[in-house]
């Protein structure tokens, strides 16, 4: 197709308008429109940008490298002359490049090495739906530097957007809308559910596939699959069905070469199947599509709160997603999409994906924003801010590992762990190799800790025979053990028989080798020294402890495997741990056990010496002393502690301690309801209740109510001199509890609100003070004949409720209104009452 047809040519005049007009454009246009190669071409021709680079923001590498390519073909240029790519370790570009795609780090690294992006006249955020986090940050970033070079163009581009807070976020900004070219598809589902786990994704697409053909539609076919496994078995299912003679069917993924990523693109002499990941759902468009089969999933990248990163994770696509798959189908003419499940299977799915800010580890994206000399990242211009309880353990993380310090700013330590394209926890960890000489390992541990073990749990004692017999015994460290056992499987090319023996899962260490091979370069790359010789085992152990520090743990006792964690949380290690002997741990995977607060579950378990932490981190001990309460001596002692981040490494009680401070200590182990004051009675709580009857009816007298406060402070006063329990005895409490009031206020306290009050009848009767409550008077209905009026106490002020008893002395009657009550009330309690106790007098 002549690109300069595409649609999105309609919006030429206006792009070109609006650059010159402002800075900032939202274009928002349907996949295939022409916005990724076409828009950085409008704005290089149409010179309102001003000189210099235009730069493609793409999340994807592969999308990078196949729209330079087609770009550059485009203008009949070399790849890498005036238009280029770069991506994580590959490059092509030169003096010359005019329009750069790009991938996310790159832009932001390059912010770290020029903030003035000098040369740069225009960033073009791609995709910008995928929200992914890179395009978020770099994106603020952008914003932050029109301030000072307004002459820089942002634009921002997407499928589909929900523009309404970018359109805010961007203000004031331009938006351009291309409706684009669609044809109707036609939307069939399963008809009933398909079992994975029975019917293989792969064969159910070949089935939907060969209902397809058969049907007679026309047209090359699009199969969506979640990653290079299942789409090199969904090739396979294909091509061995009949009807998939004549086609050439072609994977494309990120793993592949180039040349097969350009061969699933690009033009052929038959019909075509491209079975695609993700990255054809909107990056890449392949012309030609009539016939998309989704099956429905993708591997999407989330925060695993055990290990402390993100681990891809096969998971459902969105509806929003799988919309835009569909659309696939329709770019040249009308077509069909299969989705392998059903149509109630669809409404459940969820509408969107979250952005990637609010469901991944951000401890990569702030260190980087550290680097970049973003000190306050609470309070960065974010698109939409992180939840702040994961902001919080970033940052936590960060000064953990050593790449922040307390004040939050970037060390030297940090400054090197940036340029690790990795999870710093990691990046700290091949550095920390460097150091002791165990990179090799230190790659191999990080390739370990990323999916899951390779041991498998819970086996046999044969099994456990075996393996010890042929791993050997260690116990220093659980990761001891997992090498060797990988290496086993490695050199015995992760055969199920041979694995198995030992109970060692061969596909899960098969996944470890291209990790840890992808580690091993990037140590090489960053020139650390990967050939060093085996190290001690201290070595190994400390390089450990310095990448899961924020996870060292004590033993509670030799019994148990109840361990005290840093940061104040409690654990349990974990019973196959190697390292059931050592006081001292550090685990490099923690699990919450659910429903269960802080508690964990350690693993992955490594023994560590205290001395280890005083040398490697000697601004986290802590030493002090403190008066504390023994609850088994039941006495104020004063402790003597070593603290390593709030884990208590050594402590030592004396008895001596300073006597206001224990007080204090005594005081609040009374208010909590721990120790008791044994003076301290129902009638010490009667007279605060009339005092602050008092104090609440009257208040213009003066009298000062008796709240917590002035509870924890006559407390303390009646402590003072206290440090055990068996003090507490014969503390006098009435004396100190009067002191509150003046000798005037007290005279007040026993007139205005009296212990009894003196009724007609001749009964002194008792008054009832009770926290919150109106004063309360009881007396049986014949001592409360003649009394018409209802008594008041507190000058007049107060009224109390007089509560009327029947003769068994049970209440009948509450009233603040005498008057009311002989004259309502009364007469049907009489007749009531009087049938059922006549020998009473009842007038
Ligand atoms: P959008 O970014 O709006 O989805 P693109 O700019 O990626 O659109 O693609 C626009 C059109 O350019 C496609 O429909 C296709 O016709 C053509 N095109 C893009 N990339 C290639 C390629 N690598 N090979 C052949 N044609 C391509
Ligand atoms: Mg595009």
């Amino acid at each position: 197709m002549n690109p300069k047809k595409l649609p999105i040519y309609e919006l030429r005049v206006e792009l070109s308008d609006a650059l010159k007009a402002g800075n900032r454009i939202i274009i928002e246009a349907p996949t295939g429109s022409g916005k990724s190669t076409q828009v950085p071409q409008i704005v290089l021709d149409c010179g309102n940008a001003g000189p210099g680079e235009v730069v493609v923001l793409q999340p994807r590498r592969l999308a990078a490298r196949l729209l330079a390519k087609r770009v550059a073909f485009e203008r009949n240029e070399p790849l890498g002359g005036e238009v280029g790519y770069q991506v994580r370790m590959e490059k092509h570009v030169s003096a010359k490049t005019q329009i750069r795609y790009v991938t996310e780090g790159i832009l932001l690294r390059q912010f770290l090495s020029d903030p003035q992006l000098r040369g740069v006249s225009t960033i073009v955020f791609d995709e910008f739906h995928e929200r992914h986090i890179y395009g978020d940050i770099t994106l603020a970033r952008a914003l932050r530097l029109q301030k000072t070079r307004p002459d820089l163009k942002i634009i921002v581009m997407s499928a589909t957007l929900d523009a309404g807070p970018l359109r805010e976020y961007l203000a004031p900004c331009r938006e351009l809308k291309s409706e684009g070219r669609m044809f109707p598809v036609e939307i069939c589902y399963a008809k009933k559910r398909i079992d994975f786990r029975h019917h293989p994704m792969w064969e159910a697409a070949a089935d939907a596939f060969e209902q397809a053909i058969e049907s007679g539609a026309e047209g090359d076919v699009l199969v969506f699959m979640p990653g290079g496994y299942e789409i090199s078995r969904t090739v396979e299912a294909i091509r061995g069905r009949r009807c998939a003679r004549g086609f050439a069917v072609l994977p494309l993924h990120g793993e592949l070469s180039a040349h097969d990523q350009d061969a699933a693109v690009g033009e052929c002499d038959r019909r075509k199947v491209v079975v695609a990941t993700n990255v054809a759902e909107t990056s890449i468009t392949i012309d030609g599509i009539r016939i998309v089969i989704d099956a429905g999933f993708a591997r999407i990248a989330r925060y695993d709160p055990n290990r402390g990163i993100d681990t891809l994770l096969v998971e459902r696509i969105s509806r929003a997603s799988a919309d835009q798959r569909t659309g696939r189908a329709g770019r040249t003419a009308p077509g069909t999409c299969h989705r392998l499940w059903t149509e109630q299977e669809h409404v459940a799915r969820p509408m969107q994906e979250l952005p990637e800010i609010l469901r991944h580890d951000l401890a990569e994206v702030v260190l980087t924003l550290k680097a970049g000399g973003i000190d306050d990242v609470e309070n960065f211009e974010w698109l939409e801010p992180p939840d702040p309880k994961s902001l919080a353990r970033t940052l936590a993380l960060l000064a953990d590992l050593g790449a922040i310090d307390h004040a939050g700013r970037l060390t030297a330590v940090g400054q090197k762990m940036v340029s690790f394209p990795m999870h710093p926890r990691y990046a700290r960890m091949l550095l920390a190799g460097q150091e002791y000489g165990c990179v090799r390992q230190a790659c191999l541990i990080a390739a370990l800790t990323q999916g899951r073990s390779i041991l498998e749990r819970n086996k046999g004692a044969e099994t456990r025979g075996t393996r010890d017999e042929v791993l050997g015994e260690d116990d220093v460290s659980d990761f001891q053990r997992l090498m060797r056992a990988w290496s086993f499987a490695d050199q015995n090319q992760y055969r199920v028989d041979a694995c198995r023996r030992l109970g060692v899962h061969a596909g899960a260490a098969r996944l470890v080798k291209p990790l840890y091979q992808r580690f091993m370069k990037i140590a090489e790359q960053e020139g650390l020294d990967i050939n060093a010789r085996a190290p001690l085992d201290e070595d190994l152990q400390k390089c450990i402890l310095l990448s899961f520090s924020d996870q060292v743990a004590k033993r509670r006792d030799r019994g148990t495997l109840h361990c005290a964690v840093v940061h104040g949380r409690a654990g349990d290690l974990d019973r196959d741990t190697v390292v059931r002997d050592a006081e001292l741990v550090v685990a490099a995977e923690i699990r919450e056990i659910e429903g269960r607060g802080l508690n964990v579950r350690l693993n992955l378990c490594t023994a560590i010496s205290e001395a280890w932490l005083d040398e490697l981190f000697p601004e986290d001990i802590e030493e002090k002393t403190e008066a504390v309460f023994d609850p088994v001596l039941k006495r104020v002692v004063s402790k003597e502690c070593k603290l390593f981040r709030g884990l208590e490494l050594q402590a030592s009680m004396k008895q001596a301690v300073d006597p206001q401070q224990a007080a204090e200590i005594i005081a609040e182990e009374v208010l909590a309801g721990r120790l008791e004051l044994y003076k301290w009675d129902e009638a010490v709580e009667t007279w605060i209740a009339r005092v602050n009857c008092l104090a609440e009816g009257c208040p213009d007298y003066g009298i000062p109510a008796i709240d917590e406060e002035a509870r924890r402070a006559m407390v303390q006063e009646i402590c003072l001199g206290a440090v055990c329990k068996r003090d507490l005895k014969d503390r006098p409490v009435w004396k100190v509890v009067k002191s509150w009031l003046s000798a005037a206020q007290l005279d007040l306290i026993d007139k205005q609100v009296p212990e009894r009050i003196k009724l007609p009848s001749g009964l002194n009767a008792r008054v009832r003070y009770e926290a919150g409550q109106p004063p309360v008077l009881s007396a049986s209905i014949q001592k409360l004949y003649d009394l018409n009026e209802t008594p008041r106490i507190g000058f007049g002020q107060i009224p109390v409720v007089v509560e009327a008893l029947a003769p068994n002395q049970r209440p009948q009657q509450k009233t603040q209104d005498m008057k009311s009550f002989w004259e309502n009330a009364y007469p049907m309690l009489k007749k009531e009452l009087k049938g059922r106790y006549p020998k009473h007098e009842w007038r």
